[in-house]
């Protein structure tokens, strides 16, 4: 049996992302004790229930005493509230990550209230479902996606090592990245698609000319994927646009001019402008294939993939 990476990891927040971490923990013995907090009573139980740790605490403070790894696994609008609460209980040399799908946000909320001698190193798994809370984590989660980390200035290269080893334990390939600039790679390729989706849905939902029967029936001609990122999260999208608002409004700026473009080529029928943009983006598809990202089964491998995931993951 190897040797666990952690003698004590604390999970700080038990929903689809660190369920997942304990479970992959779990089968391939990276803690030697896993403990779990979550704010509410009733996530603390089914993660008891689920078997998730094997210490269970509704406060964050007492689940990190003793921790040498503190992963948190919050909204992102809850980091600093998060950080405040744990500081004064952390070991000195712990080292303290999260998962936030926003970087700079989290850096500041978080840096200034962690204690010196503890290693902060802000992370990304680039690995998610729609699905949310305790139930929905699953021990390959990880497996073949990337995680980013956002290291500070001056970050231990051991910390960074032993974080880096572990991610890579949990099947993930590590980048390293200034928080600034995954902000902006992260809007353009997931938050700007989720702003999209939810945004191509609530259109659906509100038209009067078209009944929604119709468009649920008719789901599958291109809707029904929308649907999908459109399913994500409430919390976790609404922190993410709030927290990232920079980035997102920059893409989203792009993306309008864009569109407008698109819109005039629409309007004056100009199908080599249509024809080109669509044969570069199926371009992009194959490239997203070739590179293990997706599959290239017919209907997204919908079919083959884990029930509960709702037909593969997505990419925040
Ligand atoms: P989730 O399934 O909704 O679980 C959220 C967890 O955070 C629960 O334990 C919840 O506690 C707790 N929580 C919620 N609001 C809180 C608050 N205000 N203060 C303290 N704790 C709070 O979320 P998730 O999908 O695992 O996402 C967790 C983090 O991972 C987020 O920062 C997200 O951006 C990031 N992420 C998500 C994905 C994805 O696809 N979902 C992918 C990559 C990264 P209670 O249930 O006890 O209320």
């Amino acid at each position: 049996m190897s040797q666990p990476q952690f003698t004590r990891v604390a999970l700080i927040g038990i929903g689809l992302i660190g369920s997942s971490l304990a479970h992959v923990m779990r089968a391939r013995r990276l803690a030697g004790e896993i403990v779990v907090s979550t704010r509410s009573e009733h996530t603390l139980a089914r993660a008891q229930e689920l078997g998730l740790g094997d210490r269970y605490h509704l406060d964050a403070a007492e689940a990190v005493t003793g921790a040498d790894l503190v992963i948190l696994c919050v909204p992102v609008g809850a980091s600093e509230q998060v950080a405040k609460w744990i500081a004064p209980a952390l070991a000195p040399g712990a080292i303290v990550t999260d998962v936030g799908s926003t970087k700079g946000s989290v850096v500041a909320q978080m840096a200034p209230h962690l204690p010196d001698g503890v290693h902060f190193i802000p992370g990304h798994p680039i690995a998610g479902t729609e699905e949310s809370g305790p139930d929905a984590g699953f021990a390959e989660l990880f497996e073949d996606r990337w995680c980013i980390l956002t290291p500070v200035p001056d970050t231990d290269a051991e910390a960074l090592a032993r974080l880096t080893a572990f991610w890579e334990a949990c099947g993930s390939t590590v980048e390293t990245m200034d928080p600034d600039h995954h902000d902006l790679v992260l809007a353009i390729v997931s938050h700007l698609p989720h702003i999209i989706a939810y945004n191509i849905v609530g259109t659906a939902d509100d038209l009067e000319a078209v009944t929604k029967s119709e468009v649920i029936k008719y789901s599958a001609s291109g809707f029904r994927d929308f649907t999908r990122l459109a399913a994500s999260d409430p919390t976790m999208w609404r922190d993410v646009c709030l927290h990232n608002k920079d980035a997102i409004l920059e893409m989203l700026a792009r993306f309008s001019e864009d569109l407008a473009a698109l819109q005039r080529a629409i309007r004056w029928g100009d199908g080599e402008a249509l024809f080109d943009l669509f044969t570069r983006t199926r371009g992009i598809r194959r490239s997203i294939v070739e590179a293990g990202q997706d599959t290239d089964a017919p209907d997204f491998g919908r079919h083959a993939a884990r029930p509960s995931a709702g037909g593969g993951q997505t990419s925040d």
